[in-house]
């Protein structure tokens, strides 16, 4: 089983034992201070093999347990990881890709990807013998808390703006975790869970400031890589908001390379929203050599779960993506909302807009050529359509309203 060695500051370096620290790096603050949790690679090297994860016979992400922080006997019984990985061959014909493939994370038991770093911070939860967990989120995040709370019988606090999606609000509900709807924006929603996390000792699970979550995160890296035979694409595009999904993503792949079952890393392509762009904006500064810090901008777009003024985990993200040679690209709503009706239509995944972003910034990156021709690309999808209430399907024809006779329906089929 997983056996962390270190944490390490991603901003000033300064290691730390495992498990001495909850959250970010004390020097650093949360703003800058993300903690990343290192293991013995090379010991992991020596020891795993193609088929060591196959070999636990695992079908979630304690599959990866070699990897984890903790052993799956601190799990949770909901399972997380082990999505499917489709290839779409027309798809990839039609866009001149010599392979293209989505990754739907929206089958994960909430109907996000942050099923995988609420599993590894309810273990870490677990293992620490803390009492109760909180959240503060766009949504999924907290709806996959409140899952992982009902999972374990563990009393569960959530922060969300009041503006979610009524149907994260029923997930909510149905849950039974104490839910509390700020009338605020993302940003002092996060400030009121943390300080509230601080005074009645929850573990809060928020984005950055949890190292468990990136170790969740990254296990969609093992798992594309598994799925591709062993193999890596040379390109991976996905949604970012926080920017600690991605960060997880260039994790897994970097560990691969550490254990050595990986010869090196794709290029990994974070894709916002134009209206809510702070990450994107902070690695265009960070490429003219600029400071990374601070990024808090206004935030404006359809995609919910990206709709993000103030990152956490920026500074992570940006130097994750940077390290693969990946870069960032932003895409306007209206092609968010193409993008998932063509992800819907020609893959059959029913995206969330957040989730459709990838998709619309591939096109955008085969545009303007950062994605060359005959390349071979994976794009994650990272939520599911269930969890919006569809106005972004606007435009695509409604049902044929019909009375219930044969005569009424041959009047429109053209057969
Ligand atoms: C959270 C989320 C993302 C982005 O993850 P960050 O860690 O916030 O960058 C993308 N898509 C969906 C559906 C999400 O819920
Ligand atoms: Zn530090």
């Amino acid at each position: 089983m997983g056996e962390p060695t270190e944490l390490r500051c991603v901003n000033c370096g300064q290691l730390f034992p495992p498990w001495s620290l909850d959250y970010a790096c004390p020097d650093c603050g949360p703003d800058k201070g993300s903690l990343e949790v290192l293991y013995n690679y090379r010991a992991l090297g020596r020891r795993l093999t193609p088929k060591s994860f196959a070999e636990t016979q695992q079908h979630s992400l304690w599959r990866y347990e070699e990897l984890l922080p903790m052993g799956r006997e601190h799990a949770v019984s909901l399972r997380s990881g082990g999505t499917p990985l489709y290839s779409c061959r027309t798809l990839a014909a039609e866009l001149g890709l010599r392979g293209l493939w989505t990754k739907d994370d929206g089958l994960n038991p909430t109907g996000s990807c942050k099923d995988r770093s609420t599993a590894v911070a309810m273990a870490a939860a677990r293992k620490l013998g803390r009492a109760s967990c909180s959240c503060a989120s766009t949504g999924n995040a907290a709806v996959s808390l409140a899952g992982f709370c009902a999972s374990a019988g563990m009393p569960g606090f959530v922060f969300v703006p009041e503006t979610i999606s009524r149907p994260k609000i029923a997930q909510l509900r149905a849950f039974g975790v104490l839910v509390f709807a700020v009338g605020g924006t993302y940003e002092q929603t996060y400030e009121l869970c943390s300080e509230a996390s601080a005074k009645y000792d929850w573990f809060n699970r928020s984005a950055a400031v949890n190292p468990m979550n990136v170790e969740g995160e990254k296990t969609a890296a093992f798992e594309l890589w598994e799925q591709l035979g062993g193999e890596l694409p040379e390109y991976v595009v996905t949604p970012v908001g926080d920017g600690s999904f991605i960060s997880g993503l260039c994790k897994g792949f970097r560990e691969l390379v550490q254990v050595e079952l990986a010869a090196s890393t794709p290029a990994v392509f974070g894709v916002q929203a134009e209206g809510a762009a702070a990450v994107a904006h902070a690695f265009a500064r960070h490429k003219q050599g600029q400071t990374i810090l601070p990024a808090t901008e206004p935030a404006q777009t359809i995609a919910d779960s990206i709709n993000v003024g103030r990152p956490r985990d920026v500074l992570r993200a940006v130097r994750s993506v940077a390290e693969t040679d990946g870069d960032f690209v932003t895409v306007s709503d209206a092609e968010i909302n193409e993008a998932a009706q063509e992800i819907a239509r020609r893959v059959g995944v029913f995206a969330e807009p957040a989730a459709a972003a990838s998709y619309a910034g591939l096109l955008r990156l085969l545009d303007r050529a950062d994605i060359p021709a005959q390349a071979r690309v994976a794009v994650m999808v990272t939520g599911s359509g269930l969890k919006d209430a569809g106005d972004y399907l606007d435009g695509l024809p409604g049902p044929i309203v019909v009375p219930p006779h044969l005569e009424a329906l041959a009047e429109h089929l053209d057969l």
